[in-house]
């Protein structure tokens, strides 16, 4: 395989220019397009004077690995393997597998071995004028890194701060080492010191089960991570954006969810360490601003899914997703008429540097207005691995069937987003069909399990 064209900078011209096609001509392209059937090649848009965006196959090759992995060989067939290991890799990452590391799976002794990688993704050169200082709390969970891996391809210096309560080394570890990334193990609980200019601040188990392990400890995450987090903006005069979420809606009497609507929240069941937890977070937030005059913004996310999400978080993307790949039945709690609306990731990327960027300090609604009952979407992640399994030659044994579990106390029955203020005020909207996201993470977590890691 020849080497993959060098990208940098990432100027639109750029962008149109530089031919990301794969040197094998029998490798299948991914085709991604959006709600209006265009093909999305790239993620992110120039708004606010900020430049968020990049290709969406260098984005790509960060996290979606080959559909199988390596196996290592039992005879002196090293040659053969890495053609092979080069055409898997080929395959997914459109020949940028340079910048990938690859997972090495022995089958005999059940052990992986991992690499590292031999350079760093290219990423923009800026001019000290428009590099950005950033802070990202949570920076290695499932938002964070995806929002990491774009403020990074973007050419800005980006520190993470993390406990790895639920989140992972793995998933930023592509720009350990690279000169404009630091990581370091911190718990927001505590202050820290630091000289930034922008702040987002992530850090808090999103899922139920994982927010529900410590209840005392989600809200201490939830007040204190905030509290210190708002006094280093306020010191640094730093402008912070707080991840809150459509939780702070509850279990909602109005349906979709506007910003101005208070919220119906129970304050002392099992969800409202993290409700009350998100909804203090926005007190504090706005106390500081009112009072001390510091710059905020705060997202009200929605229900979002990706890779890297991680498989076992509980969460209804990843359980119904593995259960499918793994041909086990599909659990839906309670009779599944519950409603959710399914975000993928790159929009809510797209969505948090825009709001950062803008001048709009109200809270924003970021999610999809994509509704479905859990029913419904349990029979499309059905549908969706069953087709990519048998695009694959793999094609599932048995029909997985949908079975009925017990409804979690307090659990949401409705949920959508209404957008319009981000429209509006960040001239943002999803561009990703819930399908066509679900798609890559599904290859995602096929990968994975290919790989042994799942
Ligand atoms: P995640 O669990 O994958 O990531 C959270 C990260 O924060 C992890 O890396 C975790 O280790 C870290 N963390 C937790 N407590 C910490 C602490 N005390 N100190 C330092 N680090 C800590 O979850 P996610 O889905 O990536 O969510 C990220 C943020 O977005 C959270 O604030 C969450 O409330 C918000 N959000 C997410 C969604 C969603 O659907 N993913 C929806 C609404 C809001
Ligand atoms: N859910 C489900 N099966 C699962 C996991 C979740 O039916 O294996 C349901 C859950 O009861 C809720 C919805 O899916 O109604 C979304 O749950 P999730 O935990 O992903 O997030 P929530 O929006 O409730 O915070």
């Amino acid at each position: 395989m020849s080497a993959p064209p060098v990208l940098s900078p990432f100027a639109t011209s750029a962008l149109i220019d530089i031919p990301f096609k794969m040197s094998s001509p029998a490798a299948p392209a991914i085709r991604t397009v959006d709600k209006e059937g265009k093909e999305i090649t790239t993620v992110g848009f120039q708004r606010f004077g900020f430049d968020c965006e990049v290709p969406l196959d260098v984005v790509r090759a960060l996290y979606l690995r080959p559909h199988y992995v390596i196996t290592a060989p039992t005879s002196n067939d090293a040659t053969e393997l890495d053609t092979r290991e080069d055409e898997q890799h080929a395959r997914f990452t459109q020949g940028l597998s340079a910048y990938q590391s690859k997972s090495i799976f022995h089958p005999e002794t059940q052990s992986i071995s991992y690499t590292t990688l031999s350079r760093f993704p290219p990423v923009k050169l800026l001019p000290p004028s428009n590099r950005k200082r950033v802070l990202v709390t949570g920076g290695a969970g499932f938002v964070g890194s995806h929002l990491v891996d774009r403020l990074m391809l973007l050419g800005h210096e980006v520190t993470v701060i993390d406990n790895f309560f639920t989140g992972s080394k793995t998933s930023v570890s592509h720009w350990v080492g690279h000169p404009n990334f630091e990581l370091v193990r911190h718990d927001v609980v505590e202050p820290f010191m630091i000289e930034c200019d922008q702040i987002y601040h992530l850090a808090c188990p999103a899922s139920p089960p994982h927010y529900q392990f410590n209840a005392v400890k989600t809200v201490k995450t939830s007040f204190m991570g905030t509290l210190n987090m708002l006094g280093l903006a306020k010191r640094t005069r730093a402008r912070f954006l707080i991840s809150s979420t459509s939780e702070v809606y509850g279990d909602p009497e109005v349906h979709p969810q506007h910003e101005d609507y208070w919220g119906h929240v129970n304050p002392i069941g099992p969800r409202a360490c993290y409700d009350e937890g998100k909804r203090v977070a926005e007190t504090l937030t706005y106390g500081f601003h009112r009072q001390d005059g510091v710059d905020v913004r705060v997202a009200r996310i929605f229900n979002t899914y990706g890779p890297r999400m991680n498989p076992y978080d509980g969460r209804v993307v990843s359980n119904f997703i593995v259960q499918a790949l793994r041909g086990e039945d599909i659990t839906v709690y309670g009779d599944g008429k519950q409603t959710r609306s399914f975000q993928y990731i790159h929009d809510l990327v797209d969505g948090l540097i825009a709001l950062m960027n803008s001048g709009e300090t109200r809270p924003v609604n970021i999610g999809n207005g994509d509704e479905f009952t859990i029913l419904e979407f349990a029979e499309l992640v059905r549908d969706i691995v069953a087709r990519v399994q048998t695009e694959d030659g793999e094609p599932p044994k048995r029909r997985v069937q949908i079975i009925h579990g017990p409804m979690p106390t307090d659990d949401p029955q409705k949920r959508r987003p209404d957008t319009t203020r981000a429209k509006k005020e960040l001239d943002w909207q999803p561009r990703w069909t819930v399908a066509m996201g679900l798609e890559e993470m599904v290859r995602y977590y096929k990968a994975k399990m290919a790989e042994g890691s799942l």
